[in-house]
């Protein structure tokens, strides 16, 4: 089997230290075993997403020293993809479409009755306002949830996924899925565009990956993943979550950390082998 690793970045802002090493690192192992390593654009968020940001991304993985195969998938050009998995997994009854704002959320988890909101990796847990509806009724402005219980029920066991980086892969029980995670959202109803977990999971599969490299913030995320996989008959990669790239005080890099930006160590001097040293490679 060929190892065909990915480097899935936002173009929302200018790559820093942390995508560095993970770019690097996924390109490092691909590699070593003479693999193949893809780029994937995920430019889903048309609001967040720039074409200057895109451009930039190109330019710093190749002063790096990175190369990729061409074409790039991006994902703004693969919707119809996204739409195909949501009448797959729309058509087995496993999805509601959803009309709540951020705020009726907040407002539903923090009605006193409802003892300490739960946060999941994508914030509040879903109280499952809209659980009820049908999906044949889901409108334009609806966003669409997966009934976590209906999904689980769909299956005879939770599936499994081998983790190869820095903690043990997530076992999680019914339980732990349908009240830490719940009915999680697979596509806006702000952009009316597939949501992360759908159309990584879709992408995965389409540019045949067999291992997803990529940070241990994502590692809370992958359980999702991996059901989704399941539910849509899609093979399950091996996942290498690896450390963060941390600042002085600890904290992880966020895009908008403009300090850590490539582009302006490029501009002070540094070199491919300076980015590849601070980052512990
Ligand atoms: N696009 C995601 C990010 O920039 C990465 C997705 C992934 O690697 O699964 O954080």
């Amino acid at each position: 089997m060929t190892f065909i690793t990915r480097f899935a970045p936002s173009p929302t802002g200018p790559l820093h230290l942390g995508h560095a090493y993970s770019a690097l690192l996924a390109f490092d192992m691909a590699r070593a075993v003479q693999g193949r390593f893809l780029l994937r654009i995920e430019d889903t968020d048309a609001a967040r997403c720039t074409p200057a940001f895109e451009a930039q991304t190109y330019d710093d993985l190749a002063w790096l020293g990175l190369t990729w195969e061409t074409p790039v998938l991006r994902q703004s050009d693969t919707t119809a993809a996204y739409d195909a998995a949501i009448t797959q997994l729309g058509d087995m009854g496993l999805l509601y479409p959803c009309s709540c704002t951020r705020g009726d959320i907040r407002r539903a988890v923090s009605a006193p009755q409802e003892g300490t909101p739960l946060l999941g990796p994508d914030g509040l847990v879903y109280p499952g306002i809209c659980r009820h509806r049908a999906w044949q009724d889901r409108t334009d402005t609806d966003a669409v949830r997966l009934n976590m219980a209906k999904a689980l029920n769909s299956l005879e066991d939770i599936p499994q996924y081998i983790e190869t980086g820095c903690h043990p892969a997530l076992r999680l029980t019914r339980a732990q899925l349908e009240q830490e995670i719940g009915d999680v959202v697979l596509a806006r109803r702000d952009t009316k565009t597939a949501a992360y977990h759908l159309s990584v999971v879709v992408d995965d599969a389409a540019q045949g990956i067999t291992h997803v490299i990529r940070g241990e913030d994502l590692a809370s995320a992958t359980p999702i993943h991996v059901l989704l996989q399941t539910l849509l008959g899609l093979p399950t990669p091996i996942y290498h979550h690896h450390r963060l790239i941390r600042d002085a005080a600890g904290k992880r890099l966020a895009k908008r950390d403009d300090a850590r930006a490539i582009a302006l160590y490029r501009a002070e001097g540094a070199t491919p082998a300076d980015i590849r040293a601070m980052v512990g490679l």
